[in-house]
């Protein structure tokens, strides 16, 4: 039975916040590996202009391009919308009919899990590991209330915090600054090469 971390995400870009989540999961829950799942057009999402996919892609190859652990893929990016996780566990499920899944989210996920689409038959299908993310405080009350099972389904992550966000990121850029020591240097110079958001 092999043990598969998913990380979900619109990566845009991917950051080292998505990279230490991915890592500490990995060793905290003996993870064989992690995939990284960029979302084609999130349903969460839809208020802003997303990056094309295949900048995203890119960035995101490029940024776990050096752990062996870390594979990159395009099931749901590669898929029509609408881009819901409980839909995109079912596919999964297929390519990897007898691994253990955990759902790699942040505090911030966690908190917005009753926004999801169908969040209880979500956790029916796989364990989440949660990274608790500065600025996002969990009510375990009413999160219980609005998903029950959730406290149960939970792995806390016990590591360091980071609150690098790609919104911060995209407005550090926009400002005219290089996302030096936010993201992997081959991101950074992707994002520099392909004058992603510059403004
Ligand atoms: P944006 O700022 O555009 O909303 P983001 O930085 O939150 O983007 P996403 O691609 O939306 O990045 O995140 C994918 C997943 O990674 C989410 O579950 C999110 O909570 C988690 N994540 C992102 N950054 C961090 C972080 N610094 N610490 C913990 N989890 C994180």
């Amino acid at each position: 039975m092999s043990r598969i971390g998913l990380l979900g995400g619109t990566f845009d870009p991917p950051h080292w916040g998505h990279l230490w989540l991915a890592e500490l999961a990995r060793v905290e829950l003996e993870l064989d590996k992690v995939l990284f799942l960029p979302v084609g057009n999130p349903v969460h999402k839809q208020r802003r202009v997303i990056t094309a996919v295949p900048h995203r892609l890119h960035m995101v190859s490029l940024a776990i391009q050096d752990n062996p652990h870390f594979v990159l893929d395009t099931t749901d990016c590669n898929r029509s919308a609408p881009h819901t996780t409980v839909t995109l566990l079912p596919l999964l499920r297929q390519a990897y009919p007898n691994a253990d899944f955990w759902l790699l989210i942040g505090g911030d996920s966690l908190r917005d899990l009753p926004t999801w689409v169908e969040p209880t038959r979500l956790i029916q299908q796989c364990r989440l590991a949660v990274l608790m993310r500065p600025g996002a405080e969990i009510d375990w009350q009413d999160l219980e209330t609005a998903v029950p099972g959730i406290e149960t389904a939970v792995d806390l992550l016990d590591g360091p915090t980071l609150s690098i966000s790609a919104t911060a990121i995209r407005r550090w850029v926009q400002n005219g600054f290089e996302p030096t020591y936010l993201l992997p240097t081959a991101v950074a110079k992707y994002i520099q090469q392909n004058h992603l958001y510059a403004g």
